[in-house]
């Protein structure tokens, strides 16, 4: 196996990605990746996709994987599962469950935007932005960039979407030790994912989850990440080890084909080191045989 890079956080338009699964398997072969993983919000659905078309890419391991939104804290924490089953019936409960609460959250978010003046066409939406799965905030700011005056979607965020603007709408999320627990249960190994996120760059942060997530089961956490610079990397290296957890790492790629980065234009720490898939696969191994 070819594996000298590797891509363990992606979306595809199952969740709020613009790529379809199987275009997320051609892109890995493309860039050479020794495997890639489809970490979608909240749901699983496009694995089956993602896995039949990396039937025919034989180079290219495709990691099935999911991101679930947690609250731990007071703040979201994202913890992405790999190699999980996406037959698991445990797991598919828990998620149709975020999907419900997506649901409520999204018809609140349609009522705010249309008070503020941005009236929004619910059927329009979810018939021309997304394919029928999950429905988050980008598919949103993607609809007003199209029917209003706003430059991209960063700028609909920030002015209203972003926690605290006038359309943010709060999500009941689960605690981060269900989603833990959920993972296990599917056979996969949880990841703490973006441990640093936008304004949260806090060694002491990072601390505090991981006294609390490290003895509910936590298995590794991102240390390579599109955003991150060298230092951020050795930070999360650095916390790993005394952690005791494994790295893992990806673009968290949302876009289009020909916006796919995993190079490592925009990020310093990309491309993430393929040598860390084997650390991965035996924690999944071990938990696999200790379940059995
Ligand atoms: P949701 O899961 O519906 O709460 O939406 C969160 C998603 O919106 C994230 O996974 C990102 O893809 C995107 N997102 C969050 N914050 C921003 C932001 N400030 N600008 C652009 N996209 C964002
Ligand atoms: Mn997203
Ligand atoms: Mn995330
Ligand atoms: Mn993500």
């Amino acid at each position: 196996m070819k594996c000298d890079k590797i891509d363990l956080h992606t979306h595809s338009n199952f969740s709020d990605g613009l790529c379809t699964p199987s275009e997320l398997i051609k892109l890995a072969d493309e860039y050479e990746l020794g495997a890639i993983a489809l970490t979608d919000h909240d749901t699983i659905d496009g694995i089956a996709e993602f896995m039949f078309a990396a039937r025919c890419v034989t180079d290219v391991i495709a990691v099935p994987g999911v991101e679930i939104s947690t609250n731990c804290f007071n703040r979201e924490v994202h913890i992405v599962g790999l190699f999980i089953s996406p037959d698991n019936t445990q797991l598919k409960y828990f998620l149709d469950e975020a999907k419900k609460e997506r649901n409520r959250r999204n018809i609140s978010i349609a009522a705010k935007l249309t008070q503020l003046g941005y009236a929004i066409d619910v059927a329009m939406l979810k018939q021309n932005y997304v394919e029928g799965r999950v429905i988050g905030r980008p598919h949103f700011a993607r609809y007003l960039v199209d029917h209003f005056d706003f430059v991209d979607t960063d700028a609909v965020f920030s002015k209203l979407l972003r926690r605290g603007a006038p359309a943010y709408v709060k999500r009941e999320l689960p605690e981060p030790e269900e989603a833990i627990a959920v993972i296990h249960a599917a056979g996969g190994i949880a990841v703490w994912a973006h441990p640093i996120y936008r304004q949260y760059n806090e060694r002491s942060w990072c601390r505090k989850v991981l006294k609390r997530l490290v003895p509910a089961g936590l298995n590794a956490i991102e240390a390579y990440y599109v955003g991150f610079d060298g230092q951020q990397t050795a930070i999360i290296r650095d916390l790993a080890l005394s952690f005791g957890l494994a790295l893992s790492g990806g673009s968290d790629f949302h876009g289009r084909p020909n916006e796919y980065e995993i190079a490592g234009k925009r990020g310093a720490s990309l491309p993430v080191p393929g040598e860390l898939l084997k650390e991965l696969l035996d924690r999944a191994g071990n938990l696999f045989r200790d379940n059995s």
